[in-house]
């Protein structure tokens, strides 16, 4: 079959690779009819993560089971299934304390596994035309409807980036008329706005220097801030003393609170640096996070920070090691949220919203593209180029 295969850095090619078979009873093979390329992918593909050339990228995945094992009890034959990009045993300590993003079992190689990642076990990715599931009965959210209907775009975004925007604002303790600052309008960033608005907050500001990113953080409502244009957290202040829909409703000592309740990282240690965007800061994100959450706010950062970084430009980055004003966060007395999406916790729960009409995450998708794309469709991606906010891969449909 065909597959996307990391060759090395800025290298990916469509390849023909072995059929993946049934290799525990408790597998499923399913055949793919979306998957999609992730911000996170770039880290890999840009070469700075520790993964290994011939690795089957793709941890976005949805399609219809083809096959199951032996063992597999509730997921048949012919059933449409979306996958967390996490792979849990479902019955481990952390599985079952609900944090399928540090399963235990899953992976031989360490904490917690996923398809086609650095550092996330020996399992091969589905960008390409099948792909083999571990524990399926677990892992396989089932999904109403056929595949390439008016779904198809909405359920592929349940294996990642729907639930990971989501989690972040959990992780951001966002609740009903809070202020929110999303860093990144990616994917990621988007869907973190879309769910903090979801959740009921009063404002959401979204930065990034994407004009097209921030347009769509626009469109649902949300308010851009480019970074390019002045510093993202004076802006933000400016616009809650100015424009926040409360703020006549103030008492005095409140402007001591100029900033906003709820911060989210949705960058990651990649982040560009403000004053000068064609280099890396990777600690940009962090930093105007700690001064734009007010005291007693909270943060959720699910942008990415590596522990090996072989493009770092320091030793100490190399290993993942920065330096932050960590007495901030003590003495604003903040709290920080991070790590992987346990995927699972939500995707039930918001496949169930899409269905019912309250939450279409599809806006954000920009690309459809067949699987022989794949080459060049990284390489756009890559570098943001206009139209390239998020790809999916349709592995179903041949090339023009
Ligand atoms: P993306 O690369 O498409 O988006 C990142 C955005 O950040 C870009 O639009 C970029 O212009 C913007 N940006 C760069 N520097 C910035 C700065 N200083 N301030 C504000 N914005 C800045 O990626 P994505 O798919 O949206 O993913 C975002 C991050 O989330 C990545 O690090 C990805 O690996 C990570 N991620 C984490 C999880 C998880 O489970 N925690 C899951 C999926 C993705
Ligand atoms: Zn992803
Ligand atoms: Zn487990």
């Amino acid at each position: 079959m065909k597959a996307v295969v990391y060759k090395g850095a800025n290298d990916v090619r469509v390849e023909e690779v072995d059929e993946p078979r049934v290799e525990q009873p408790t597998d499923a093979i399913v055949r793919i009819t979306s998957t999609g390329i992730c911000g996170s992918d770039l880290h890999m593909y840009e070469g700075r993560t520790p993964v290994q050339p011939g690795t089957v990228f793709g941890h976005e995945n949805m399609g219809v089971v083809e096959a199951v094992g032996s063992a597999v009890r509730q997921i048949r034959e012919g059933d449409r299934v979306v996958m967390p990009f996490n792979i849990a045993c479902g019955t481990c300590l952390n599985c079952e304390r609900g944090f399928t993003n540090a399963c235990l079992f899953s992976n031989p190689e360490g904490v917690s596994a996923g398809y086609g990642y650095a550092q996330m076990g020996p399992f091969r990715g589905g960008q390409a035309e099948r792909l083999r599931v571990p524990f399926a009965d677990f892992n396989c959210l089932k999904l109403p409807g056929a595949p390439h209907d008016h779904y198809e775009d909405d359920f592929v975004l349940l294996s990642d980036v729907f639930p990971t925007g989501y989690h972040a604002t959990v992780l951001a303790d966002v609740q009903p008329g809070m202020s929110v600052a999303v860093f990144g309008a990616g994917p990621v960033g988007l869907l973190a706005a879309y769910s903090a608005i979801l959740r009921g907050a009063a404002e959401v500001y979204v930065v990034d220097a994407i004009p097209e990113r921030l347009d769509r953080a626009e469109g649902i409502g949300a308010i851009p801030v480019d970074f390019t244009k002045g510093d993202p957290v004076e802006t933000i202040f400016e616009l809650r003393s100015a424009a926040s829909p409360v703020a006549d409703a103030r008492r005095p000592g409140e402007e001591k609170m100029p900033g906003v309740m709820c911060g989210i990282d949705a960058v990651g240690y990649q982040a560009k640096d403000e004053s000068s965007p064609d280099h890396e800061r990777p600690t940009q994100v962090i930093e105007d996070l700690l001064r734009v959450v007010n005291p007693t706010g909270a943060i959720g950062v699910v942008g990415v920070y590596m522990t090996e970084d072989p493009g770092a430009s320091s030793e100490a980055a190399k290993k993942g090691s920065y330096t932050i004003p960590w007495a901030k966060v003590f003495e604003r007395g903040l709290r920080i949220g991070s790590g992987q999406c346990p995927v699972k916790r939500y995707d039930r729960m918001l496949r169930d919203l899409v269905i019912a009409g309250r939450a279409k995450p599809s806006f954000i998708v920009s690309q459809r593209l067949p699987l022989d794309a794949a080459r060049d469709a990284y390489d756009q991606f890559d570098h943001r180029r206009p139209g390239f906010t998020k790809v999916i891969l349709k592995p179903e449909t041949k090339a023009a």
